[in-house]
């Protein structure tokens, strides 16, 4: 049974489609709900929104409806990995916008060019192929969530985003907490399965609890992090956490072992780098 909540709701216009309207709270799960009434975007889907025309935007675009008709941002290559979510409607009119599936290769029977499997771990695009990744709560079901970070960043151009969520609100843990033992081929569990509708009427299991903590992975990885909130009338809705991760221009673990900004330069084009960092991490 439904937990209850308190009744809540806000004003403001969409971040997808700017419908302009009222938010309501109809849901326990805060970032789940204040749906759009055009779109059905839920809170989290709109902060995400919300962060991304706080970077991409100038001040008079409100939407990520007007957000695409934009020269500037019709340019970025854009990758989106999964199939569900309300970005792909609005964002499919894009000249260098990507998706991915993701199916076990056990189970790849046919390969879609339009729709590649890519397992975040370990992804077949080249260096530096992307200015933007966003993912909608993806990471906690990654077995190696570090390693899918060091992918995509490996992934994104110097100065490229990683704008995305996992299930996180204000205030958060601090730590992360693995919900899996993953250090051999078969997952152990430490904690009692948890598992989140996949979008495609499947389950996936959570392997990662995460905490404030995952900028710490998301540095190691080469970002810089920053958590997005919303400014909202309703202080719940403005629990919701987005995470803003900027491709650093250059590798953070060869800052140490290399002299010039010139050497560092030439060494992250090269593409060692980033497979460096990828064995590197568990
Ligand atoms: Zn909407």
């Amino acid at each position: 049974m439904e937990k209850p909540f308190p009744p809540d709701s806000y004003r403001a216009c969409c971040t997808l489609c700017g419908r302009a309207q009222t938010f309501e709270r109809r849901a326990y799960a805060i970032r789940e709900t204040y749906r759009c009434a055009g779109c059905r975007a839920s809170l989290r889907e709109r902060e995400q929104a919300a962060a991304l025309l706080a970077c991409h935007a100038p001040p008079a675009v409100v939407s990520i409806a007007q957000l695409v008709e934009l020269p500037s941002f019709r340019n970025l290559r854009i990758y989106e990995p999964g199939t569900s979510g309300p970005f792909r409607a609005l964002m499919r009119s894009l000249p260098f916008y990507q998706q991915s599936d993701y199916l076990p290769p056990e189970r790849r029977t046919n390969q879609n060019p339009k729709l590649p499997h890519q397992d975040l771990q370990s992804m077949d695009f080249p260096d530096q192929a992307f200015n933007l990744v966003l993912s909608s709560d993806i990471l906690e079901h990654v077995r190696h969530p570090r390693r899918a970070l060091a992918e995509i960043a490996r992934v994104l151009k110097p100065g490229g985003r990683h704008i995305f969520t996992v299930p996180l609100q204000h205030p958060m843990a601090a730590a992360s907490v693995a919900r899996v033992d993953v250090s051999t081929a078969e997952d152990r569990h430490l904690l009692a399965p948890h598992y989140h509708g996949d979008g495609k009427g499947g389950r996936s299991l959570v392997y990662t609890d995460f905490g404030a903590d995952i900028a710490d992975f998301a540095a190691a990885a080469g970002f810089t992090t920053q958590f997005h909130r919303p400014a909202t009338a309703s202080q719940t809705a403005n629990m919701v956490v987005t995470l803003v991760c900027m491709r650093h221009p250059l590798p953070a673990r060869h800052d140490s072992t290399q002299g010039s900004a010139t050497a560092q330069s030439q060494g992250r084009t090269d593409g060692t780098g980033s497979a460096t960092r990828h064995q590197n991490l568990a």
